[in-house]
């Protein structure tokens, strides 16, 4: 009675003689698992498009109207694979996130899945079908669809995969598992065949796009082993899973970047309680998330403040920031959106020391400047330039051998 949840990605669907291929692979997984779940995500760039052809519209745009529009190219893609299952003579029936029993806070284009009734897909169990649900959606308490943030599938398909208590749940794509780095940028990026919720929740965040960071907070929660593999080829990927303390830890296990980075410095700001506190609540109001900040040391009782943030976000923070620097009597500000963060990332750092050193020499050697630095127990973050993104990459994938 074995039961899979599976995932396809955007390219792993982006055309009819693609979405061919995932059935027949999904054909083949029937005859392994008695019961099947197929989470799709839209074709291609069907998700940029939409938002491009949205945004030609304006730019204050209603986020409720914008989800209902994005949604709607998983629903494509989710009845294109259930009709050429159908074709392939396998029963199958697609859902949209909804019938799928997905619902979710009201936080549109960013929401939160809050509980998973999945009575319906079990009743499709029952009648034979293999069910094919579209990802990246659900519905709020007043019936309105939401999304749930950008690669959202990877979550609608782990959360099911805790709902449903599935067997196995795998996250097929373009690649063939995690790679000590983007494998787009590291030719000689090697894969992970396990590594911990923990290590893959901060290469996630930390910009390695191959999961979604709340899918494996997800899988972390509810202890669900996920396996990333290859939709184009039948190796074996990668299984993200507890850490069991059995495998020898790495002190480094892989190099996470991200470009979706601006940088916004304010000047001499006055150096007394409550200014940081009157900035960063001003833009939590406008829900703008702060990453990094630094603060310079004190010099005639002003200090420079920098902070990073998203940079699809620097538009809607300017005019905050602008009105901040005058009510608090800073000098000026100024800003830039070329600048990207660089990440080492390793459980095994808790207990080795000198990493930090390491990451900073290899740095030097490349003649990169370091402009932020960010460390937690388990990673270590840089801010640099962006040009010099892949420099950097290929220098710590060096410094840290993990080619071998
Ligand atoms: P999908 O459409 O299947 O969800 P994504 O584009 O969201 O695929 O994620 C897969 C991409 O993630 C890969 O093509 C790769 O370029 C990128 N990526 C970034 N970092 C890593 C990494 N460490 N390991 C594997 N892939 C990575
Ligand atoms: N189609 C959505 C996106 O492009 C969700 C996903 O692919 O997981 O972000
Ligand atoms: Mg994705």
């Amino acid at each position: 009675m074995a039961l899979l949840v599976c995932k396809f990605g955007g390219s792993s669907v982006a055309t009819l003689d693609r979405i061919k291929n995932i059935a027949a692979r999904v054909q083949k997984l029937k005859h392994e698992y008695q019961d099947v779940v197929v989470v799709v995500s839209a074709m291609g760039d069907t998700t940029d498009d939409l938002l491009v052809m949205a945004q030609e519209i304006g730019n204050d745009l209603s986020c409720r109207e914008l989800d209902m529009l994005l949604s709607t190219g998983e629903q494509q893609s989710a009845a294109l694979l259930a009709l050429t299952l159908n074709s392939i003579g396998i029963k199958a029936i697609s859902l949209t996130g909804w019938q799928a029993g997905i619902k979710s806070d009201s936080a549109h284009s960013k929401a939160k899945i809050s509980a998973i009734d999945n009575q319906r897909i079990r009743d499709e169990f029952k009648q034979g079908n293999v069910v094919v649900v579209a990802g990246f959606q659900g519905i709020n308490c007043g019936g309105d669809i939401t999304t749930l943030g950008r690669g959202g599938s990877d979550t609608t398909a782990v959360a099911l995969a805790a709902s449903l208590k599935a067997d196995r749940c795998m996250i097929f794509t373009d690649v063939s598992g995690v790679y000590s780095a983007d494998p787009r940028l590291v030719h000689e990026a090697r894969k992970i065949e396990r590594i911990s919720y923990e290590e893959m929740l901060e290469m996630a965040s930390l910009g390695a796009a191959v999961m979604q960071p709340r899918s494996v907070e997800f899988a972390m929660v509810y202890g669900v082993d996920v396996e990333v593999r290859s939709s184009f080829s039948e190796e074996p990927g990668t299984i993200i899973t507890e850490d069991d303390g059995m495998e020898q830890q790495k002190v480094v296990q892989g190099i996470a970047h991200d470009r979706n980075c601006a940088k916004i410095a304010i000047f001499d700001v006055p150096d007394r309680p409550g200014i940081a506190k009157a900035l960063f609540t001003s833009l939590a109001e406008h829900k703008i998330n702060v990453d990094m900040v630094i603060q310079a040391a004190m010099r005639d009782e002003v200090n420079d403040i920098a902070f990073t943030i998203e940079r699809n976000e620097l538009n809607m923070a300017l005019p905050v920031v602008e009105d901040l620097v005058k009510e608090i009597g800073a000098s000026g500000m100024s800003y830039g959106d070329n600048v990207a963060k660089i990440s080492v990332v390793g459980a095994g750092m808790k207990s080795n020391p000198g990493v930090a050193a390491a990451v900073f020499t290899a740095l030097a050697d490349a003649s990169i400047n370091i402009q932020m630095i960010s460390t937690s127990e388990i990673k270590i973050s840089c801010i640099i330039e962006e040009s010099q993104v892949t420099e950097a990459v290929q220098a710590l994938h060096n410094k840290f051998d993990l080619d071998k």
